[in-house]
């Protein structure tokens, strides 16, 4: 709820000097049980940031996190560990994090020790279990990262996440280091896991075809805002937002003259350290107008069926929609 990161610019440490980087600026949404939710947008625009809020991996300069209406934010650090083994996170890079001097069986019974889980014969038993689930056998288990590839390099990263029985797992571009080859049986080994141990998944994304494919909803972030929060169904439908109309009418077809209103988008990304005025959108929004620029649209906090930001959605709506996520 209204959570917020600032990170402070090295400037900043100056007396006078205040200037902050606004990676994540009041963004409230939930996470129902069960479901897949994918956070969308460019890179920068916070996405990463708000999977480590909501995990606690960082401090949230404002806002709350409740986890099963648990306050996260207010528990101690030291109280925070039997709760962590409850939320877990998959990297991006599974080169770079996973231990290089470590054994897979070392990497996968870790979490388990850390939380005090099963004796050792059990943490080894489990270990062998964790690498069947992900597709792997017992004997990878006294190998390092670098005898695998890195398809398998993330399959022990998820086992890793898996070890300690999390409900909610985060994957953080889990799929967009690896070959496209690869990306598939990682993204069906993910959905296939979610519904053997009844997961929840949070999918940070910046590829359209990923989320489509896995998520049951979608959150689509610009600048540190979540600008549009649907189904994925609606999301890819109808669009509301003016982004995300832009971001789905960037995804490239074979055909684009099945697409006469193909919008791209114009300019750069704003820096967050100086964020636009009023709708940060607005200085490549199509539609703006001067209200956009003085005045912040905001998604209700009840608006989790299809929530937008945006003051002239319904306007917009009523316009010739991109052919991008109708023709597919
Ligand atoms: Fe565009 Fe204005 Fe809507 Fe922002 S509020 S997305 S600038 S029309
Ligand atoms: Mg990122």
């Amino acid at each position: 709820e209204n959570l917020t990161k600032h990170f402070a610019t090295s400037k900043s440490l100056l007396p006078g000097s205040g200037r902050s980087v606004k990676a994540v600026d009041g963004v409230s949404f939930t996470v129902r049980k069960g479901e897949t939710l994918a956070i969308v947008g460019e890179s920068g625009c916070g996405k990463s940031t708000l999977a480590r809020l909501v995990l606690r991996l960082i401090d949230p300069t404002g806002g709350t996190v409740r986890f099963h209406g648990q306050d996260i934010a207010a528990i101690p650090e030291r109280s925070m560990r039997p709760l962590r083994a409850r939320m877990q996170m998959i990297f991006q890079d599974p080169f770079a994090s996973l231990n290089p001097r470590m054994t897979v069986a070392e990497i996968l019974t870790e979490p388990m020790q850390v939380h005090k889980l099963g004796t050792r014969a059990q943490r080894r038993e489990r270990m062998i279990e964790l690498l069947e689930l992900v597709g792997l056998t017992a004997r990878h288990a006294d190998r390092y990262p670098h005898e695998f590839s890195g398809g398998q390099r993330q399959r022990i990263g998820i086992a890793r996440a898996l070890a300690a029985g999390p409900e909610l797992v985060i994957g953080d571009e889990p799929v967009s280091a690896l070959d496209v080859s690869v990306q598939a049986q990682v993204i069906n080994l993910l959905e296939d896991l979610k519904q053997r141990l009844g997961l929840t998944l949070v999918i940070i994304s910046h590829d359209l075809a990923v989320v489509r494919h896995m998520s049951d909803r979608v959150g689509v972030m610009y600048l540190g805002k979540m600008v549009e929060l649907a189904d994925t169904q609606a999301l890819f439908s109808s669009p509301r937002h003016p982004y995300t109309r832009a971001l789905m009418s960037a995804v490239p077809l074979p055909d684009p003259e099945a697409r006469p209103d193909r919008q791209l988008l114009e300019g750069d990304v704003p820096s967050p350290l100086n964020p636009p005025s009023g709708c940060r959108f607005h200085t490549r929004c199509p539609y703006v107008r001067d209200r956009c620029r003085t005045e912040e649209p905001v998604m209700g906090a009840n608006d989790d069926d299809h929530g937008v930001a945006c003051h002239f959605w319904r306007e917009i709506d009523a316009l010739p929609r991109p052919a991008a996520a109708a023709a597919r």
